[in-house]
């Protein structure tokens, strides 16, 4: 069963699984379930052992490309460049993220039954190696484009074939027989019309001959022959056209095992055969070697992946089967419900501890003496009882999604799960996440790659924030209509602010308006009131993106210098009327200029690039000597405190609970409003910041998850803030509490925040529009002064 597993793979002394060095229980708990786990060893150890395949057995010049398809992300990419590899793509989709990573675009293939033109277009623009040529209508396309092409050199192109070999695996992943929607056929003298147009076209480079005959093949004779096949046709089309074939892909596909019932399948005697076989077709048709592509994708990805799953729900149908749910399934790995795809898997218990197994399922961790007691008491030897038991049942693994086929193993044996239990699934790295979808708006799992006791995250969990993004609603923010000046109101996250346009409002507000506009009672009701965009002259020249200036007021009538929430609600306002007409622009602040984008056509997610986060005194303003202000004492309601002092164009001050002393622990409570209410008016104006501050009380949820209650400076209790959710999030990531991403959890919702290595954060999170309407000024400060609630400015 070993070499289902990557290969750092090892059970410690309790039974506990680890891999690269991680323990599976460990990173469960920091990354959330379902993860998929990639090893990066068993990655290296698979590109390097093609390599060398490659050069033991193949005698002329050989590289070999991965083909992405497997599974895709920028680490992945970025891994297999530096592993000397080229890259095939099948979609425009693919491309992109291939050149975002920054692959070398002339290492890659770009393959596929139907690219559309424009996909061509954008293949051709980025300087693409190859382009796999597959029917005649894209035959007539490319012909067309190279035509108007400016350039030197006619564009390289491969001709794919279907050499009618037909492969011994599932009909879905079999495509070298006659009947397939891939390539030229070869039988039908479509192959041979093919080469005589390619050759005849100016702007186009037949460099090679192409064909895939399937995926999962364990026998090597199927791509033995197809490989012939295509040395073969390439004589005959040396004698008919004159062509000359440099370059030769017999594709990838070569399978790999999936449970214990199938034997290893090593590398060596497949890429022998399919070597030998060239050299011996080419021998016998007197054609020089060409040079060899091999495209692997299951046989580099499938074994390096572990998908690690939480034991859920049970049901017991006596006599017919018992089903154990997991919380993933179908929308991670649709294999076993596409193809029969097999799957074998281990139990992981809860937290990695041995548990000792009797009649009535587990009864719980269990020291070493206990261990040895227990094992004498029920006849288990002591390592049985270690390894959580032997397997006590059959079972069927279901996923949780709305499909009665949604099944990932069908009769497993295993110790009896119970809920919590972990399941983790080897050879899951290939075509797994790669067809994942949001079937029941399921999110996308994570993926953390693992080395040397080292985890990273490559891809995050997907958020419900993502599950919007590409949403359109039916009403966007309506003209307001009415005698006064206009307001439009906007919400983010337990935050609201009015945006007042100079084009209506060409003077700032003044203290009084804002407080009286912002007034819940009397006035329109907000948390802040955003002047702008403010037409500075000159600045739009100046810079490279459009650029918009505001100035933010507190409903107190202060004047503030950045706000996480105002700052994309403001960014939502330039959108929504138009006036951002791309995504991507700079917002210019008193606090700095923040680069916002909108990610989605409606504007309801929209990120900032929030400046660099600073601890140090100097950049706060704080008093007393120049330090890094990562642990400042403090006092309010009589209590001695230890806060975390930081800037991100406005001062933050930080309070974990986990770094009071007990005595102080005790004495706070629990993390609420309560908290922040009581401490917060104390602490805002505390001595160590002589220009008063933001406070966020803050409590490490896991090693992405923050939950904080704030305390705004001017503003008093609020449900959420940006600038709030940066502070606390990188003041977190530098105390090495979290890793970014960092979730921070506040009353008011949820936002996203990436910190980097030199402390610059990106904050994602949704706005909506609340509704537009229009007041009359003076009426407004009237009613305010008369309700003895406010003085002039
Ligand atoms: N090359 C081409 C053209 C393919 O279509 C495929 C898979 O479908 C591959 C390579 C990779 O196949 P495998 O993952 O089985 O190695």
């Amino acid at each position: 069963m070993d070499y289902l597993w990557p290969i750092t793979t090892q059970t410690d002394a309790r039974g506990a699984l680890w891999i690269g060095g991680c323990e599976l229980a460990a990173l469960a708990d920091e990354f959330g379930t379902p993860l998929y786990v990639f090893d990066e060893a068993t990655l290296r150890a698979g590109a390097r052992a093609y390599k060398a395949a490659l050069a033991a057995h193949y005698p002329g010049p050989a590289q070999p490309a991965y083909a992405s398809k497997a599974f895709l992300c920028t680490a992945v990419v970025q891994l297999f460049a530096a592993e000397g590899f080229d890259l095939d793509v099948v979609s425009g989709g693919e491309l992109h993220v291939a050149l975002q990573a920054g692959f070398p675009p002339q290492r890659i293939h770009f393959h596929g039954n139907n690219k559309s033109q424009a996909e061509l277009q954008e293949a051709i623009a980025a300087g693409v190696g190859r382009i796999v040529v597959d029917n005649f209508h894209e035959l007539a396309l490319l012909t067309t484009l190279s035509a108007a092409r400016d350039a030197a050199a006619p564009l390289p192109i491969w001709l794919r074939l279907a050499p009618g070999v037909s492969a011994h695996t599932h009909h879905h992943i079999q495509t070298g027989q006659e009947d397939t929607k891939f390539g030229f056929s070869l039988a039908a003298g479509a192959a041979a019309r093919a080469v005589a147009l390619a050759l005849a076209a100016p702007g186009l480079a037949l460099r090679g001959l192409h064909a895939h005959v399937g995926s999962q093949i364990y026998d090597p004779a199927a791509l033995a022959a197809a490989a012939a096949r295509l040395v073969a046709f390439a004589a005959e089309m040396r004698a008919q056209h004159g062509f000359a074939l440099q370059e030769l892909s017999p594709g990838g596909g070569w399978g790999v095992p999936m449970t214990a019932e199938d034997p290893p399948a090593p590398l060596e005697p497949y890429v022998a055969a399919l070597s030998q076989a060239i050299v011996a077709a080419c021998r016998r048709h007197a054609l020089p070697l060409p040079h060899l592509v091999l495209e692997p994708g299951r046989s580099l990805m499938a074994r390096a992946g572990v998908a690690l799953y939480r034991v859920g729900a049970r049901k017991e149908i006596p006599g017919v089967r018992t089903y154990v749910a997991v919380d993933g399934g179908m929308a991670d790995n649709i294999r076993p419900a596409l193809y029969g795809a097999r799957y074998a898997a281990r139990l992981v218990r809860a937290g990695g501890q041995a548990y000792l197994l009797n009649n009535l399922g587990w009864l719980g961790p269990v020291s070493d003496r206990a261990r040895r007691w227990l094992g004498q008491e029920t006849g288990h030897s002591p390592e049985l009882v270690r390894a959580g038991g032997q397997a006590t049942e059959i079972v069927t693994i279901a996923g949780k999604y709305c499909e009665s086929g949604d099944v990932l193993i069908r009769d497993i044996a295993l110790p009896r799960p119970a809920a919590g239990d972990l399941l983790a699934i080897p050879m899951a790295g290939a075509y797994t996440l790669a067809m994942a979808s949001n079937y029941n708006q399921a999110l996308r799992p994570a993926v953390a790659l693992v080395r040397d006791g080292r985890a990273r995250l490559i891809q995050r969990r997907e958020t419900y924030a993502d599950l919007t993004r590409r949403d359109l609603p039916l009403a966007g923010a309506p003209e307001p209509r009415g005698d006064g000046r206009p307001f439009f109101k906007y919400h983010a996250l337990g935050n609201d602010y009015l945006v007042l346009d100079p084009a209506a409002w060409p003077e700032p507000p003044g203290a009084g308006l804002a407080r009286a506009i912002c007034d819940r009672r009397r006035g329109v009701g907000a948390d802040g009131v955003l002047w702008g965009p403010i037409l500075k002259a000159g600045a739009l020249a100046r810079s490279a993106v459009p650029t918009f200036a505001l100035r933010l007021f507190n409903p107190d009538g202060s004047e503030f210098e950045k706000s996480g929430n105002g700052l994309r609600i403001f960014a939502r306002y330039l959108w929504d009327r138009g006036l951002a007409r791309t995504p991507d622009f700079a917002l210019d602040t008193p606090g700095g200029l923040v680069a916002a984008r909108v990610l989605d056509a409606a504007g309801t997610q929209i990120a900032l690039e929030m400046g660099r986060v600073s601890f140090h005194s100097d950049a706060i303003g704080l008093a007393g000597p120049p330090r890094e202000a990562l642990d400042e004492a403090v006092a309010a309601a009589g209590l001695p405190l230890r806060v975390i002092a930081a800037t991100i164009g406005n001062p933050h001050c930080v309070l974990f609970l986990d770094a009071q002393t007990p005595g102080t622990r005790a004495a706070l409570g629990d993390l609420g409003e309560a908290l922040a209410r009581r401490l917060g008016p104390e602490l805002e104006r505390c001595p160590l910041f002589p220009r008063r501050t933001n406070v966020q009380f803050a409590e490490v949820v896991d090693r992405h998850t923050l939950r904080i209650e704030i305390w705004e400076r001017g503003a008093a209790y609020t449900l959420a803030s940006g600038t709030s959710s940066c502070a606390a999030a990188a003041a977190a990531v530098r105390t090495g509490r979290c890793a970014s991403p960092v979730t921070v959890q506040m009353p008011g919702g949820a936002m996203l925040v990436e910190v980097a290595e030199d402390g610059s954060v990106r904050l994602t999170g949704p706005v909506a529009f609340v509704c537009s309407g229009q007041v009359d000024e003076d009426e407004l400060l009237r009613q305010s002064r008369a309700a003895g609630g406010d003085a002039p400015d």
